[in-house]
Order: structure tokens, then C-alpha cells, then sequence
């Protein structure tokens, strides 16, 4: 197991001392975005101050050696994801990636009738772009049934058709935390006859995964989730319905010719998918944020998030002044109310001790319906996070009782 006061050091927005408000900065938002190492900074520092070249386009050795660069970060990314090279697609993040399989694959495949299966539980980037598809291609969007939150097999079982086909789920629910069960999902998916994509975003950067193991055609996530940059992210796709889709986007870098007719032809995945300049020091800082995260160990990683939410839980109901809507989700994230405030007054009062929390909806706007409130509170833990940090939060949350006194 790692120490997590000893991970803060590799932090230069953790070792800094830094403040907010006049408190030392707590910061539980890690759902949204996570802090940089110092690794990753370099990385991309390394690309900016000493390697700067484009990829694939020059016959000179800065030229090569980006190319290299860029090869050897897919490597990094499929040996982390288990997968193989050629399946590893650079994207700008989760919401590219989707969009990428939605128009790329669904706009082509999917006929008037074709159900696209979802949950409300499912971020706007795994809601909104299935929800342009239906419309243009005339197919149908259909929900798996929550049973308390979390998405069943039974659930999946009761909602597959013969008309499904593509079933898209996050493996891990922004909101709540729940993870579901992906691997006995694909299976029955695939016995169905129909695809299955999982939305990543909340699962990559906490758990270790095997792509093959768990037997999905599509997986997108983003770097700056996981300790990466911002503007880098990933799809993976099994290589043979990398090679049936169409691109999404066209241009330089994806293709091999094309002709004053208006033919083309494109270079084979996952370059077929890479169009124009790509983020180059980005995916630099993505191999090196894959590298750290693996010398850490996943398993470690969710260990300590599972424990930490563990204490928190028991801290917070101590308190007798907060809702938990997740409790029994094995994962960093908590989601809570102080009771009679409302949720972004409640994170404006976390602000003013210093504590960073996300507060609303979170994207996920069909979910507060289910959840029988208009919005949450949510504090998403990562490998740095200490007790400590827990111990303010409950701290904070005791003083909702003097907000209240101050308006009642
Ligand atoms: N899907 C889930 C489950 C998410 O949590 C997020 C971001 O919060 C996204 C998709 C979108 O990710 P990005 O904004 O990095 O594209």
C-alpha cells in the first residue's frame, strides 16, 4: 500500500501549501478533474521546451522521434488498458470518444426502429450524442431500469430486445459511484447480437481494468481524469468494428489519397480516427500519467479510495445532519445533503473552509428525478486525499448548523 502524504510530494498543487479562502485547500472534486505530477507536467514540458515537431508529416528526425513519442504513449496506454496497440484511438476525452462511436458507428449501422439502450443515470456525453442519433437515423432510445441506484443484469435482461443495438453505460456512475457489472453485461449483450460501449470517464482512472477481460467493443475515457492533461483522451475499440465504422472527422494525417472526384481513402485504425494535428504534449503527459498511476498500483488506488469512503460515511452520519444517497457504492465518491440547505449553498459554505466540492446535477440531469431530490452534493476522493482532508469536510458540514441558525 502507498502513503498518500508521501504521493502528495509528486503534487505541485498539493505540496505548495496552497489556500482558499484562508483555509488550507481541500480538495474533493477529483470527479471532475484531477491534480497533475510532476512526471506529467514534465512530460509535456519536454515536448514544449526540447521536442516540439509535428507528428507524421516530416522527414526529419524532431519529426521522427514525435512519432516515436506518440507510438510508444499508445503502447503505454494498451499495456495499461491490456488491449493492442492498433485498438488505442487519441481523442480530445470521454465526450469526443462517445461522439466518435455515435456517429461513426451508429449514424452508419443504426435504422429506423434500432433501440439504443442507456441508463438515466449516464452523463450528458453518454446521453447527448446517442440522442442525436436517434433522431437522425430514426432509431429509438430505451433506459435500463435503476434498482436503487444501480444498474442489474436482471435490470439489462428485462430491457434487451431484438431491436436493441447498442447498449451504452458508464462503468462507473458519476453521480453515485455505482459500479456496474460490465464484464456478465457484455456477455449478455453480445448473446443479444448487440454492441456495447462503456463510458469509462469515473472507472479508468480508479480500477484496474482489462479490456479484453471484460469483453467490450468500445471504452472511452479522459486523461485529466487520471492524473493526465486536459484535451487528451482515449476510445478503445476491438479492431474490427474499428474498421467498419466511419470516421467522425476528416482531414490531414487520416488518410492515405484523395481525388479532385471527391474520392478518398483512409489510413487503417486508429490513425483513420486521428484527423489534424494532434494533441501532441498532451499525449506525451498522458503516457507519463498511465506510468505513474501503474508504478502505484490500481488496485492500491482503489483500496484506499474504498477505505476513505468507508470513513467518510461513518463520519458524516455521525453528524445526524446529512442524506446519503450512496452509501454501499464501492467507489471514492460520496453524495450527500446537509439537511433544510440546499446543495450549492451548501458547497458555497464547503468553499468559504477551504473544501472544493461539486454541487448539482453533475451532467447527469435525467438522475435527480430518480433520486427523488433536485441536486447533491458530491465529494469524489483519488490517491492523494488523506484523512484529514475527510476530517475537514465533516468539520465544515457541522458548521451547516450555524448557516441555518444565521437564516432561521
Ligand atoms: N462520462 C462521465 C461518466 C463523466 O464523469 C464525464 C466527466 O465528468 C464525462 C463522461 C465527460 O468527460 P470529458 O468532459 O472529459 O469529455
Amino acid at each position: 500500500m502507498f502513503d498518500p502524504i508521501q504521493v502528495r510530494q509528486d503534487f505541485p498543487m498539493l505540496r505548495q501549501g496552497k489556500t482558499m479562502q484562508g483555509h488550507p485547500l481541500v480538495y474533493l472534486d477529483n470527479a471532475s478533474t484531477t491534480f497533475k505530477p510532476d512526471c506529467v507536467i514534465e512530460a509535456m514540458n519536454r515536448y514544449y521546451m526540447d521536442e516540439t515537431s509535428n507528428s507524421h508529416r516530416g522527414d526529419y528526425d524532431l519529426c521522427y522521434n514525435a512519432d516515436r513519442r506518440i507510438e510508444s504513449a499508445r503502447h503505454a496506454v494498451a499495456e495499461f488498458l491490456g488491449a493492442e496497440d492498433k485498438e488505442i484511438v487519441f481523442t480530445a476525452g470521454t465526450t469526443e470518444s462517445i461522439n466518435l462511436v455515435a456517429y461513426g458507428y451508429g449514424l452508419k449501422f443504426l435504422k429506423p426502429g434500432d433501440e439504443i439502450l442507456l441508463s438515466v443515470a449516464e452523463h450528458a456525453s453518454n446521453m447527448m450524442p446517442w440522442f442525436r442519433i436517434a433522431e437522425l437515423t430514426g432509431a429509438r432510445i430505451a433506459y435500463i431500469p435503476l434498482e436503487d441506484g444501480k444498474i442489474t443484469v436482471e435490470g439489462l435482461r428485462k430491457s434487451l430486445n431484438e431491436k436493441t443495438k447498442i447498449v451504452a453505460i458508464a462503468y462507473v456512475g458519476n453521480v453515485l459511484g455505482y459500479v456496474a457489472p460490465v464484464k456478465e453485461m457484455a456477455k449478455i449483450i453480445h448473446e443479444s447480437g448487440a454492441l456495447f460501449l462503456v463510458d469509462g470517464a469515473q472507472a479508468v482512472p480508479h480500477l484496474a481494468i482489462d479490456a479484453k477481460d471484460l469483453d467490450c467493443d468500445f471504452l472511452a475515457f479522459s486523461g485529466h481524469k487520471m492524473c493526465g492533461p486536459t484535451g487528451i483522451g482515449v476510445l478503445y475499440g476491438k479492431y474490427e468494428n474499428l474498421c467498419k465504422m466511419d470516421p467522425f472527422l476528416t482531414g490531414g494525417g487520416m488518410n492515405v489519397k484523395f481525388s479532385k472526384d471527391a474520392t478518398s481513402v483512409c489510413l487503417p485504425p486508429p490513425m483513420k480516427y486521428e484527423a489534424g494535428t494532434l494533441n501532441i504534449a498532451g499525449i506525451y503527459g498522458l503516457e507519463a500519467a498511465v506510468k505513474y498511476l501503474a508504478s502505484i498500483g490500481m488496485d492500491n488506488i482503489r483500496a484506499h479510495e474504498e477505505s476513505l469512503k468507508r470513513y467518510a460515511i461513518e463520519e458524516l452520519k455521525k453528524t445526524n445532519m446529512v442524506t446519503i444517497y450512496n452509501e454501499d457504492a464501492p467507489s471514492g465518491i460520496v453524495t450527500f445533503n446537509i439537511h433544510g440547505v440546499f446543495a450549492q449553498d451548501a458547497a458555497t459554505l464547503l468553499n468559504s473552509k477551504g473544501i472544493a466540492c461539486r454541487s448539482g446535477q453533475h451532467c447527469a440531469k435525467v438522475l435527480p428525478e430518480e433520486l427523488g431530490t433536485v441536486a447533491t452534493v458530491r465529494a469524489s476522493f483519488y490517491l492523494y486525499t488523506t484523512k484529514g482532508e475527510i476530517d475537514a469536510l465533516v468539520e465544515a458540514v457541522k458548521k451547516g448548523g450555524d448557516f441555518l441558525d444565521a437564516y432561521f
